[in-house]
């Protein structure tokens, strides 16, 4: 018998519906539950959805979390917050990266790059504040900012160069603007983004606060700051606009998203971070103890040393565009992150991947980052599946053109 309406939507808070109804949430959960991702040992489809691995983990990430799960003393495992040596390798780290010198103290650890933004949006964020953030997006900030009680606002980049529309920023912030987004390398098209546009956004903001009469806060998603192409020098919005906040996450630079490990950092030119610290360390336990377990927070200093094989995400990256260009594709060159963002052959992007699917081949639609007519294929399918999908590449790009000429 069918419960009534009301009885099943009682079940749920207002803020979990809401968070629900989200298109482009829902729209991710579909393709989940369609299960297009491969599951282990069902070697045939070729899965280009998730930036998850399909080889197997090198030996040296597998020894490292060996070595970490080997108590050291009776608190091995004990409740840990921000354990020191790990802050201290992520602080030493970060400053050879970027040529800033982060303190221990100013490393927040997380559960990963999610619970690293979430606690930047809350840390400088209350109920009501607008955070604007550009189309195309990471798919999963919309349901943090409203989760957070925020309102997002939407701007598209520049869709020839993938650069940020610095004026289409500056139209968007209000009085209640609090926090704007910045992802470079950015997922899904690759860009990253140029020093120069970097201290342009960063006037920009400095004046629109002065403006308002209150801090915008930068919040900058650099989940794959390491993963770089061409050698290019990655410059973070840090060296450039000193309130920023920086979320990071392990699971882009090891290949590794199940285990579950990043930080939120602040720059030692962020003028309130006395005050935030306690303010924030109170968030962690307050979210839910977002801290990474303790196997992973010893395993840090080791992870530090290594990352996954760059080169051979670069390879992928020019075997595809070369072979894929061939076809007649426009393919986007990214110069960091792990994707490839195409122009879909037909506008209907959606109705381009499920030809692309029918022959088990599986890419994300454009309209899953809200900007439809694109594609994105990730670039940690293995070169099996690579090799294999170029004839379902070839036979789509027909279709899609027989359908045009009809
Ligand atoms: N930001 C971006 C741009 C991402 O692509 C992802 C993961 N796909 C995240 C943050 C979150 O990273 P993690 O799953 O490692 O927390």
């Amino acid at each position: 018998m069918n419960e009534p309406a009301f009885q099943a939507t009682s079940a749920v808070s207002a803020r979990a519906a809401r968070l629900a109804s989200i298109p482009s949430f829902q729209r991710v959960n579909t393709h989940i539950r369609k299960s297009i991702s491969r599951r282990p040992g069902q070697a045939d489809a070729c899965d280009f959805t998730f930036g998850n691995p399909h080889q197997m983990p090198p030996d040296r990430y597998v020894n490292t979390l060996r070595d970490a799960l080997t108590p050291q003393h009776d608190l091995w495992f004990a409740y840990m917050t921000n354990g020191e040596a790990a802050r201290e390798a992520a602080a030493e780290s970060l400053q050879r990266l970027l040529d800033v010198p982060f303190r221990p103290e100013d490393i927040f650890l997380t559960t990963g790059g999610f619970t690293a933004i979430a606690l930047a949006l809350k840390a400088v964020a209350d109920p009501g504040d607008e955070v604007i953030y550009s189309l195309p997006p990471w798919f999963l900030y919309e349901p943090l900012i409203l989760e957070a009680g925020l309102v997002p606002v939407k701007v598209t980049v520049n869709t020839t160069t993938f650069d940020l529309d610095l004026e289409a920023i500056e139209a968007a912030i209000t009085e209640r603007t609090r926090v704007v987004i910045v992802n470079s390398p950015n997922n899904p098209t690759g860009r990253i983004y140029p020093p120069e546009l970097l201290l342009q956004l960063a006037e920009l903001l400095e004046a629109a606060s002065a403006r308002i009469g209150r801090r915008i806060y930068l919040v900058s998603d650099e989940a794959y700051n390491r993963i770089v192409f061409d050698r290019l020098r990655f410059h973070s919005p840090v060296e450039f606009y000193a309130h920023t906040l920086l979320a990071y996450s392990y699971g882009k630079t090891h290949l590794s998203p199940g285990q579950r490990i990043g930080y939120l950092a602040l720059p030692p030119t962020m003028p309130d971070r006395e005050g935030m610290r306690p303010a924030i360390t109170g968030l962690q336990v307050a979210m839910g103890w977002v801290y990474p377990n303790a196997l992973l927070q010893h395993a840090l200093p080791g992870l530090e040393k290594f990352s996954i094989d760059v080169s051979q995400l670069q390879r992928r990256r020019d075997r595809l565009m070369d072979v894929l260009g061939g076809m007649g594709y426009r393919v986007h060159r990214p110069e960091g992150a792990f994707y490839l963002y195409v122009t879909s052959p037909i506008p209907d992007d959606e109705a381009f991947t499920e030809s692309l699917a029918r022959r088990d081949v599986f890419v994300f639609p454009g309209v899953l980052f809200e900007t439809p007519g694109f594609f994105r294929i990730s670039l940690t399918a293995n070169e099996d599946m690579i090799e294999r999908s170029l004839p379902a590449f070839e036979a789509a790009m027909k279709e899609s053109m027989n359908r045009s000429e009809r």
